[in-house]
């Protein structure tokens, strides 16, 4: 189902003690606003985390100090103007019903309410129990049937390790045990499926032409609940508590699948609900060219005020940004990402294996390389390179997969863990590589044995494996230091100065495979040493040719490469974001880099057409060369 490209998703949540509710909200004016701002969708609230409705219910409640059917007048003009309207029902949080029937609210493992009624916060309503699910259904129908919608978006659509009386009643019925963590995990997973089947099941024969959306809970590895979702949106508001990575790394993941997804950012400073925190332009330019560079739809958040008043200089600022999208979106959706590296992620990965990756992600997006986050059930052929960060033990089935996909031609780095078997201490994956034993040492030290511009010894912060290999180059081996250090024996303040080179490899680099013997991706992410980006650099040039290349850009700046049938565009990227602050990462300024080079390797350029930015561009061969970008560039090149 095809998104719009310039969304506003508008919250409204209202305690019912605020009593000129909608008092001021003039539709006409209210639409006239969207489309000055260039929007051309808005997802509006039908029923809000406070359990207020704000259109005429007949189930639910509707807030008391309502004298409009604030929907209806927002989907008519909406409308008028050629204006999508999605409603919002909040699912997961309603503080009506958790007062109203306080036994629907979540209980934790230890036996407490999941927010105490002392609490100025959400109270979680479990989603086990029928009565809550008719209730959010019949709020659904009345919307869908009396109103012309064009989508529903259910938000807070998550179960947490419930154990109320009707969770724990459920899970003995099916065999499982409240007091198990992993028990309660999987029956908390078997309420949110359940949840999300039978609802879309219910909207979809309602109306089937809506969009569907459940928010709060996408991940990387959640395929086995894609069928549930028309589209998918990744909220992200990278001051809002999601940083700066969030948004690249789910939507390298997103845009594997076959279906349109946007990118959510807010109006903002902070995070939702900030009232009179207005994003700085710079900041929402780099937010929403991201998300277009990546193939992503834009919604920018908002929350409207309670007398039912936009702030006009929010509308401004949006205005200005989306008249930016409209002049090149009709470019970009004629063009797919491109990637040719594929980052295997774990399903759902937490703790270490999140970090392993950011990590990842990190390092490609510093050296401009063009990747996309798979799991084991992805299409690995699609990519020239696979990158297996720091974790990833394989089992038979992976085993299999990744074999035959070397035999193919296919090329791979592993670190670390990656590669070894999950049954026994050794490689799993046909390549000439012996696993010995677990570094004894914190931190190794390595030094590169080939001709590089790194002649320096260097510190790895985690502890890697020996290993040894039977045919492969040696680019870099381990130095180990003094001792270790403990109450027995420090020397200095920090790690213990290196020693002497040992005989063991730590980087390796064969003909279609690479090795790094530490867990260089989480410890990057953690660490930041520039050393560990341009090692893994260094190993995908040897390893693959890259379709696209770029000279002088620097690494805190973007570039990301997508292609269509005969034509590509190059969205280059560069808005430094700084942390000048205890709370949030910064985006002061656009950033000026010159005299890049792009080079295009298997391709033809028949002409180009810059569709933003500053400076000149000119061709030579396959070559472009960018004089000047200044916070955001977007060349389309049509080929021979
Ligand atoms: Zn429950």
């Amino acid at each position: 189902m095809k998104l719009k490209y310039r969304q506003i998703h508008l919250d409204f949540h209202n305690s019912p003690l605020i009593y000129n509710i909608g008092e001021n909200f003039e539709p006409e004016k209210f639409a006239e606003i969207m489309k000055k701002a260039n929007v051309n969708s808005v997802t509006f609230f039908a029923k809000c985390h406070h359990g207020m409705s704000y259109y005429k219910t007949k189930v639910g409640k509707m807030h008391p100090a309502l004298k409009k059917d604030l929907l209806s007048l927002a989907v008519e003009y909406l409308h008028k103007e050629g204006i999508d309207c999605i409603a919002y029902i909040s699912v997961g949080w309603d503080e009506y019903i958790a007062y109203e029937n306080p036994d629907y609210i979540e209980i934790t493992p230890e036996g407490k309410l999941s927010t105490s009624f002392l609490e100025s916060r959400w109270k979680k309503i479990c989603l086990n129990n029928r009565k809550y699910i008719e209730y959010i259904h019949k709020q659904t129908e009345e919307i869908l049937k009396n109103y012309n919608v064009d989508g529903i978006f259910f938000d807070i659509v998550f179960q947490n390790e419930c154990v109320c009386k009707r969770c724990v009643y459920d899970m003995v019925e099916k065999g499982l045990n409240p007091e198990v963590k992993e028990d309660r995990i999987k029956f908390k997973k078997i309420v949110e499926y359940n949840f999300l089947k039978e609802t879309f099941e219910f909207v979809k024969k309602i109306r089937p032409d809506v969009k569907i959306f459940f928010n709060s809970r996408l991940r990387i590895g959640m395929e086995e609940e894609f069928d549930f979702y028309t589209h998918f949106e990744i909220e992200s508001l990278p001051t809002g508590g999601w940083g700066y990575n969030h948004f690249p790394i789910m939507a390298k993941y997103f845009q594997t699948q076959n279906k349109d997804f946007l990118g959510m950012t807010a109006r903002f400073h902070l995070s939702w609900a900030d009232f009179g925190g207005i994003k700085n332009k710079e900041g929402l330019e780099y937010e929403i060219f991201t998300i277009i560079a990546n193939g992503g739809k834009c919604s920018i958040g908002d929350q409207m005020n309670p007398d039912g008043t936009l702030e006009e200089e929010v509308y401004d600022l949006i205005g200005s940004v989306y008249e930016k999208v409209k002049k090149i979106e009709n470019y970009y959706e004629r063009v797919k990402p491109y990637a040719e590296i594929g980052v295997l992620s774990f399903k759902e990965p937490s703790g270490e294996k999140y970090d392993a990756i950011e990590g990842t992600a990190r390092i490609l997006l510093e050296t401009h390389n063009q990747f996309q986050i798979i799991t084991e059930d992805s299409d690995f052929k699609k990519y020239k390179l696979l990158i297996l960060p720091d974790y990833y033990l394989i089992g038979e089935k992976l085993k299999k997969k990744i074999n035959d996909y070397l035999k193919e031609g296919g090329k791979i780095i592993l670190s670390y863990d990656s590669g070894i078997s999950e049954n026994e201490n050794k490689f799993a994956i046909d390549l000439p590589l012996k696993f010995i034993e677990k570094s004894k040492f914190i931190p190794d030290y390595f030094k590169f044995i080939v001709d590089l511009p790194y002649k320096s010894k260097y510190v790895m912060y985690n502890p890697g494996n020996i290993v040894e290999c039977e045919k492969g180059k040696v680019i870099a081996k381990i130095i180990k230091p003094y001792f270790n250090r403990n109450w027995r024996h420090f020397s200095s303040h920090f790690q213990t100065p290196y020693e002497k080179e040992t005989d063991y490899p730590a980087i390796i680099l064969g003909n279609n495979f690479a090795y790094i013997w530490a867990p260089i991706f989480s410890t990057y992410i953690n660490y930041g040493y520039w050393i560990y980006r341009e090692i893994v650099d260094y190993l995908i040039k040897n390893l693959i040719e890259r379709k696209i290349e770029v000279k002088n850009l620097p690494p805190n700046s973007y570039l990301y490469y997508s292609e269509g049938e005969n034509s590509g565009i190059i969205s280059i990227i560069y808005y430094p974001h700084q942390r000048l602050n205890k709370r949030i990462d910064v985006i002061y300024s656009e950033g000026i880099a010159e005299n890049l080079e792009v080079l295009l390797n298997d391709k033809k350029i028949e002409n180009i057409e810059k569709l933003y930015g500053e400076g000149e561009v000119e061709i030579e061969k396959n070559k472009i060369k960018v004089k000047k970008v200044k916070g955001f560039s977007s060349i389309f090149v049509n080929f021979k």
